[in-house]
């Protein structure tokens, strides 16, 4: 079976669930989506096909709604953390194998994850480190995939210009590969050891953090 084809549950549709449940529908994962706040529930009602006004820190309301057939859930219940850890706790109580969880802060995720939460995600946290690369440094675009390891959308830096990649020494030198180019006009296409940069392009850089960090000071 396919990731996309195990349904998923998705509890509390605000801001980060509501958009979370829209594009996991739009994908073809089949989503029951939980909320207690019935306008919230009236409004998506449209958009998704299994929809309901639940409290979900209420373990005979989940078990109504079939939830315990569920192997994958979201929580994304965050401002309420005492709700978010409740509804966490009983799904881990009700065997869910697999379970996401959104945290407001480290000490929350960290409060998700010894209650049994497989995944925590830190969305708010995650996006302004994300977007103090993009204020701070020149870089148009930054995530972190991993502990030490980022891709950056950048520009291609003088040195790297009009020789062919393969030929730069870019990654003995610098530390980082250019995966990805974009020239003026066209779309994002794999780079190679012949792709050559020309100043106007967009290039999609991935190394250890330090060093797709430095990467745009060298402009
Ligand atoms: P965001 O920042 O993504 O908007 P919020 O924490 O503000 O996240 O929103 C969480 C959502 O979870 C809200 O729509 C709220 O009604 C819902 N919610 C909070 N507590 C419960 C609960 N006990 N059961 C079901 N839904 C809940």
């Amino acid at each position: 079976m396919a990731d996309k084809d195990i349904p998923v549950v998705v509890i509390g549709l605000g801001r980060f669930g509501s958009s979370l449940a829209l594009e996991l529908a739009r994908q073809g994962t089949e989503v029951l989506a939980i909320d207690h706040r019935p306008k919230v529930v009236q409004a998506m009602a449209g958009q998704l096909t299994h929809i309901a006004t639940a409290d979900a820190t209420d373990i005979e309301a989940l078990r109504q709604l079939g939830v315990p057939d569920f192997h994958r859930a979201v929580v994304g219940i965050g401002s309420d953390i005492e709700a978010s850890i409740l509804t966490t706790s009983l799904l881990v109580e009700l065997e869910i194998a697999d379970i996401w969880a959104k945290a407001v802060s480290r000490q929350h995720g960290r409060i998700l994850e010894r209650i049994g939460a497989t995944h925590v995600v830190l969305p708010e946290h995650d996006m302004g480190e994300r977007v103090a690369h993009m204020v701070g440094g020149r870089m148009l675009d930054y995530i972190a995939v991993d502990e030490n390891f980022a891709l950056a959308k950048t520009r291609p830096i003088r040195e790297i210009v009009g020789t062919p990649l393969g030929e730069t020494g870019l990654r003995r030198k610098h530390g980082v590969t250019v995966v990805s180019v974009k020239s003026e006009g066209e779309e994002f296409t794999y780079a190679t050891p012949d792709t050559v940069l020309q100043y106007g392009d967009l290039i999609i850089i991935a190394g250890p953090i330090a060093k797709v960090e430095r990467f745009p000071e060298l402009l």
